[in-house]
């Protein structure tokens, strides 16, 4: 099936008389005639349901649909981005390994990595996206276990070398996590270009109507944990479910089956199966509005570099832009609905400009239906000093403008009257 038709049916087919819409099950228990089944289920040697913080019909389907958007083989769904970051490194790491990580990214996963899984005694160095091959390769330790990087970030909207990232990873033996969040499966499928293990933030695009706080992590089945002894969570027994080794018993399903049985049974972080619901009426029209989002935001980019008062434009579907041909390769059908630009007067006029929009509203938010604005230096990355910044590529006056599905000559007429606003 194609990608159009995936949002639409993937991760749910009703069989006779069943609904038609995928049923939200709301429920935490479910009932069985013996202990005896109920046992089986939780020596991992029955397949059911037993309890909604392991697992939930709702929450399956759904995270089934992102694993067949992504091309992957299994997924799980998280009540946050930031939960689905943390676990998908948590999952293979532990107190006294490191992690080679973008410093492009979410202000709050750079803060998540660099300083409370550093309370966990992981460590994490931090390259450039634009690293080269050598830069990259220079970062590995000896206990170096995972990269993890941004397709697209934010709000520097650098587009990953998906590939070499890759490929250094696995010259050290070790997968490429990314978090897809912005291009969403709909413009880059990261698998397919040798990353191993993607991420999203739900509550973004994904939703895109601002309804719910959501994540996933989703395996390609590609990485073969056996080939090191790196990850003896996933190739040595885990005492904690009866000495099952999780490659031995579930194969590529194993590192989201231990994600599942070892991270959600002792941490929680699962969503409830009606947010899971929401996110899937946003899966469904996914392919019609991430291309509509990216149409506006290229008529906006445009607008913004012919205007005087603009000092600088980042939009990677530019021509000219520092990431157009990376953007050509990994993204041809478009970035995402993100632009980010500066104007005269810095961050004060940044202020105004903000403060002077009718149309577009200020929310700590991002890839929603509704045109929305946010000044990351002062918001979701003011935990950064300015030398974190700069590497973050996060200049001090970037408005990270996320361009929504309104008519695009309304959103520009709203923009055109700020910059005014901005400039008196
Ligand atoms: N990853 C990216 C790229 C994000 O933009 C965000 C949030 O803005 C996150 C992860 C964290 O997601 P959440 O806010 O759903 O926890």
């Amino acid at each position: 099936m194609k990608i159009n038709t995936k949002c639409l049916h993937s991760g749910y087919s009703p069989k006779n008389g069943e609904p038609r819409v995928l049923p939200i099950t709301q429920s935490t228990t479910f009932k069985y005639e013996s202990s005896e089944a109920m046992g089986k289920l939780f020596d991992l040697e029955a397949e059911g349901y037993f309890y909604t913080r392991l697992q939930n019909p709702t929450n399956d389907a759904v995270a089934a649909k992102i694993a067949d958007l992504e091309g992957g083989v299994a997924a799980v769904l998280t009540s946050s981005g930031q939960a689905a970051s943390f676990y998908s490194v948590f999952n293979i790491c532990q107190a006294g390994d490191h992690v080679v990580a973008s410093a492009a990214i979410y202000g709050g996963t750079f803060n998540l990595f660099s300083v409370t899984m550093k309370k966990l005694g992981i460590d994490f160095t931090f390259v450039s996206p634009d690293s080269t091959e050598e830069e990259l390769n220079a970062a590995f330790k000896e206990n170096t276990k995972v990269v993890f990087a941004e397709t697209l970030s934010n709000p520097s909207l650098n587009v990953l070398d998906i590939e070499l990232f890759a490929k250094v990873a696995h010259a050290h033996g070790v997968p490429l996590i990314v978090d897809n969040t912005f291009p969403t499966p709909i413009n880059c499928r990261p698998f397919e270009f040798g990353a191993d293990i993607v991420t999203h933030s739900t509550t973004k695009y994904m939703d895109g109507h601002a309804t719910q706080v959501g994540g996933v992590i989703v395996d390609s089945g590609n990485f073969d944990w056996t080939k090191s002894d790196k990850y003896p969570g996933l190739t040595t027994p885990d005492d904690s479910y009866h000495g099952v080794i999780y490659t031995e018993r579930f194969g590529k399903g194993a590192y989201i089956t231990k994600c599942v049985t070892q991270l959600m049974r002792d941490l929680g972080s699962i969503p409830s199966p009606h947010n899971a619901f929401l996110l899937n009426l946003g899966l469904e029209t996914l392919f019609l509005r991430v291309p509509r989002h990216c149409e506006n935001a290229l008529k906006v980019a445009k607008f913004l570099e012919a205007n005087e008062n603009v000092t600088w434009v980042n939009y990677p579907g530019l021509e000219g832009n520092k990431y157009y041909d990376l953007a050509q390769k990994y993204m041809p059908d478009g970035t995402s609905g993100v632009v980010s630009f500066g104007i005269k007067g810095g961050r004060e006029a940044a202020t105004k400009f903000m403060d002077s929009l009718k149309l577009a509203t200020i929310a700590t938010h991002v890839a929603d239906c509704r045109t929305c604005v946010l000044h990351p230096a002062s918001t979701t990355h003011r935990q950064l000093t300015s030398q974190q910044l700069e590497e973050a590529g996060v200049a001090e006056d970037l408005i990270r403008f996320s361009v929504g599905l309104e008519d695009a000559d309304d959103i520009i007429a709203d923009i055109a009257q700020a910059i005014e606003a901005s400039q008196m």
